[in-house]
């Protein structure tokens, strides 16, 4: 008969796998059990909604058997089986995934997602079988078909026989070459501590060589009692799972009896999955009731900032037969939801007082979710977020949290202070940070394009004030210092209307005392800030917005004696000096200059000219 090719990704994912880096070789059975586990939940989910269908849920099993002689491995089991162009479809290509197409079939009916586990799945059996011969038959259909190949140069579909609904998959298992050892698959116990480590909480029984008793307890991990659950059960069951490479950052493991019960099981990953911060990602927590899968990624169950939690929840409180629509609205689902989010919070609360350090791992990764919480909707969540936030501090280039930020401000200091910038190394040498830390008062570096707009949705921590020192009103003079400063600017207000002149988009131009031992800084008033007017000015729409800007200079600085002369004796070399002093200032702010040239020629013709003196 005549092979068919298999379809590049598949051949691509096939050589990997067959090639693939040979410690990993016992996932292949995990793969295949989760499939057929997949499979009989499909049916057995059909069952529940259609009466037509009569199966017992205690029929349902997993049977393994070992072949020693002719090294053949067989999984069968009887779920819902493929057609032949299932087969074909599913085993043919791995682009397509069955169950993402099980789950578009029924969207329309308000089904049910169901498991669309994505990964190298089936393939992986190719990591140890040098033959792989699928027998299926379709449930309702009374013809099987069997699917076979022996890796990249394709495969064969042809009829064949299977007594009942279900799936039988032979893999002819490789012979044991130098370091490689694939004998052991042909071992009964081997196999058993494979589904013992890797499938133990699969819910239907697997059992061996004809064996009455199934290897697995069957119970699944959520609902087992936590002192019986080791770390690395958990770890597994996760990476398993949730398709992750890395241990999760915490597990939350709870049941809750009262108005509502349900058993949840949740992780808090390490990494963002690879497409987290796309359109593409779906947040949810897998749905059970009492053990069935109803839902594959229930929305309703997490909000958006804690999108990254995953898990399972399952709660004999639910009706299978509701529909996806209903269960949205459902008020039970709402109860869990709720509860849900205050052990996520506790958790995230636990990690930043006990765990500090894979908590900054964490915020790493997953921080601009909290933070896109915080000022999402107009700052609604605000409060319950607030806790969770770190930022690096002047004080030690630590990261902290607000609370540990208030806990130790100064006694006379009124508010908590923080500044946007690139990076907390040019944070640091900022002009206007000078004052600050001469005063030993702590000042928040935000680095995070957010940032700015986290600080102003929240406004205040508990009763005080949160204030971005870049802005001009942020002042830590006396009530004398402040007179005595307005009466200097009241004196060269005039001096400030020539130097508007050359800086036009400049709204005030004034002496300071905000600055210690630099010359001039720029800051803003009204609403907009700097860091806002970078932050949308840098996006790709048409939208631009200028921030209203304020040309600070030292009083202090011998500079102002020079503008002061200048003022009385050449105005048009105290334009130059201007547009100079707002180009530093600009840069100091990470701010572009419009006028490099200019620039560079006026400051060119102020050094030739000091030579000349
Ligand atoms: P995944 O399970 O991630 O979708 P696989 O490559 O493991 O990817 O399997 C591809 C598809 O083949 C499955 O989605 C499923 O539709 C089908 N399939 C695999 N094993 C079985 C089985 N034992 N019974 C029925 N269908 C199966």
């Amino acid at each position: 008969m005549a092979k068919k090719q298999f379809k590049t990704e598949s051949k691509k994912l096939m050589d990997l796998m067959i090639n693939s880096i040979y410690t990993n070789k016992e996932i292949f059975l995990r793969e295949l059990i989760s499939n057929a586990s997949d499979a009989i939940d499909k049916l057995y989910y059909k069952s529940l909604t259609d009466d037509s269908i009569s199966v017992k849920k205690k029929d349902f099993e997993i049977n393994l058997s070992i072949d020693k002689d002719n090294r053949i491995l067989t999984i069968t089991d009887n779920g819902i089986g493929m057609t032949k162009d299932e087969l074909e479809n599913n085993l043919g290509t791995i682009a397509k995934s069955g169950s993402l197409e099980f789950k578009t079939e029924n969207e329309h009916k308000k089904n049910i997602d169901i498991i669309g586990q994505f990964g190298v799945g089936f393939y992986s059996a190719f990591m140890v079988a040098s033959n792989i011969k699928v027998t299926s038959r379709a449930f309702g259909s009374d013809e099987a078909y069997v699917w076979e190949s022996s890796g990249i140069d394709g495969y064969t579909i042809e009829k064949g026989e299977l007594d009942t609904n279900g799936t039988k998959i032979e893999l002819t298992i490789k012979e044991d070459k130098e370091e490689e050892i694939y004998d052991e698959l042909l071992h009964d116990h081997f196999i058993e501590s494979l589904v013992k480590k890797y499938s133990n909480y699969i819910t239907y029984p697997i059992k061996l060589n004809g064996s009455k008793d199934s290897l697995n307890d069957m119970v699944p991990l959520w609902k087992r009692s936590k002192n019986s659950i080791k770390e690395e059960d958990y770890n597994t069951f996760y990476k398993d799972k949730f398709n992750d490479y890395t241990d999760p950052a915490r597990v939350i493991h709870t049941s809750a009896e009262g108005l509502v019960s349900f058993n949840s099981l949740l992780f808090i990953p390490t990494n963002a999955p690879f497409d987290f911060y796309t359109k593409n990602y779906e947040k949810g927590l897998q749905l059970y009731s009492n053990g069935v899968l109803i839902m594959d990624k229930c929305d309703k169950l997490l909000p958006d900032y804690y999108s990254f939690v995953k898990g399972v929840v399952d709660s004999p409180d639910l009706s299978l037969n509701i529909s996806r629509e209903m269960l949205q609205q459902d008020k039970t689902l709402g109860i869990i939801a709720k509860n849900i989010e205050t052990k996520i919070h506790k958790e995230l609360l636990d990690m930043i007082e006990n765990d500090r350090s894979k908590y900054e791992e964490f915020f790493k990764n997953f921080g601009m979710q909290i933070k896109f919480g915080i000022y999402n909707e107009f700052g609604i969540n605000k409060d319950k977020l607030k806790d969770l936030l770190i930022f690096t501090s002047s004080k030690d280039m630590k990261q902290y949290t607000l609370k540990e930020y208030k806990e130790r401000m100064k006694e006379d200091q009124k508010a908590i202070y923080y500044v946007c910038g690139e990076t907390n190394e040019k944070i640091d040498v900022l002009p206007i940070v000078e004052q600050f830390k001469d005063k030993d008062y702590e000042v928040l570096y935000c680095t995070n394009y957010m940032d700015e707009f986290v600080m102003s949705t929240l406004q205040k921590y508990d009763d005080v004030d949160i204030k971005n020192i870049d802005k001009a009103s942020t002042d830590l003079s006396t009530e004398e210092e402040t007179k005595e400063l307005e009466k200097k600017n009241e004196e060269s207000k005039d001096m400030f209307k020539v130097m508007k002149e050359a800086i036009s988009d400049v709204s005030t131009v004034r002496f300071t005392n905000k600055l210690k031992n630099h010359p001039v800084c720029l800051s803003s008033e009204g609403e907009i800030t700097i860091e806002m007017e970078k932050v949308i000015n840098a996006m790709p729409t048409d939208n631009h917005i200028d921030a209203a800007k304020v040309l600070e200079i030292n009083e202090n600085h011998k500079i102002a004696d020079k503008l002061k002369h200048l003022y009385e004796t050449d105005k048009e070399a105290l334009k130059d000096y201007t547009k100079i002093l707002y180009a530093q200032a600009r840069l100091i702010e990470g701010l572009p200059i419009d006028n490099p040239t200019e620039i560079t020629n006026l400051i060119c013709n102020v050094i030739s000219d000091e030579k000349e003196d």
